[in-house]
């Protein structure tokens, strides 16, 4: 890795110059965070995990025709993106009452809701990751009323399809969280695209029939199994966790 230019490093990801113009690599690490750093620890052999469902998911949404940064897997835990500029938020959908909505309403963990939820959080650590209103972000020029528009539908299309492929391998989509990028296409062009990851760290995947916890809060909450969750997740959705690297 040592040849590569590092750009940033995140708490479960690095990103590195990528070798063609425009271009990132995501490499993947096993490290864990919650609760905006305060629990640290590491998930052994996540990175892995989550560099291949993140390629799956975002390959198939791309036959779906939603626009993503990604481009190939490089290797185990790598994989090439287009740069994008990140707009600095991040979009949750909830389609089951979990996590901070339980706690700030006071409403049962499970209880499914009448339809999917979209919100927004500003992506700042130092603030804890605020959630802000539509209203603020535009009037703070976050985002454009037209990016705006096309990340709600883009957001709506993408939970519709990845309830659909969970619950088609006996996973609950509970809820999840997007971030979005703006993409300068070689036509002069600004495009909005799917960026960072998509995996059991930014989303909760519950067993259908056991209502069994098959994500991150496993380690959040300290409910251990967490290695044997991934690999699961890994393993319904068809992916080999046979090493590739050399
Ligand atoms: P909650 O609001 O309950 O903390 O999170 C809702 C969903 O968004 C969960 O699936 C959670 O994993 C995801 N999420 C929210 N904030 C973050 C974040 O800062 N990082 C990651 N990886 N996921 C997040």
């Amino acid at each position: 890795m040592s040849d590569k230019e590092k750009l940033y490093e995140g708490k479960a990801k690095i990103l590195y110059k990528g070798s063609r113009p425009n271009t990132i690599i995501q490499y993947f690490k096993d490290d864990a965070t919650a609760f905006n750093n305060v629990k640290k620890g590491t998930i052994a052999g996540k990175g892995i995990i989550n560099n291949k469902i993140t390629e799956l998911v975002m390959t198939r949404l791309g036959q779906i025709g939603i626009a993503t940064h990604f481009i190939e897997r490089l290797s185990d835990r790598e994989q090439l993106c287009h740069a994008v500029q990140i707009i600095p938020l991040e979009v949750i959908v909830r389609n089951t009452v979990a996590g901070t909505m339980a706690k700030k309403f006071g409403i049962e963990e499970g209880t499914r809701l009448s339809r999917p939820i979209i919100e927004f959080s500003l992506k700042d650590d130092a603030l804890g990751d605020p959630i802000i209103p539509e209203n603020h972000i535009l009037a703070l020029e976050i985002t454009t009323d037209e990016e705006m528009i096309e990340i709600l539908e883009t957001t709506a299309k993408i939970n519709d399809f990845l309830r659909g492929l969970f619950a088609g391998i006996g996973l609950e989509l509970i809820d999840f969280k997007l971030e979005y990028g703006r993409f300068n296409g070689e036509d002069g062009e600004q495009y909005l695209v799917l960026a960072d990851e998509f995996s059991p760290d930014n989303c909760r995947l519950w067993d259908f029939e056991t209502r069994e916890k098959m994500d991150k809060d496993r380690f959040r909450r300290d409910l251990g199994g967490e290695v044997e969750a991934y690999q699961e997740v890994a393993r319904r959705l068809g992916i080999s966790l046979e090493t590739e690297d050399k």
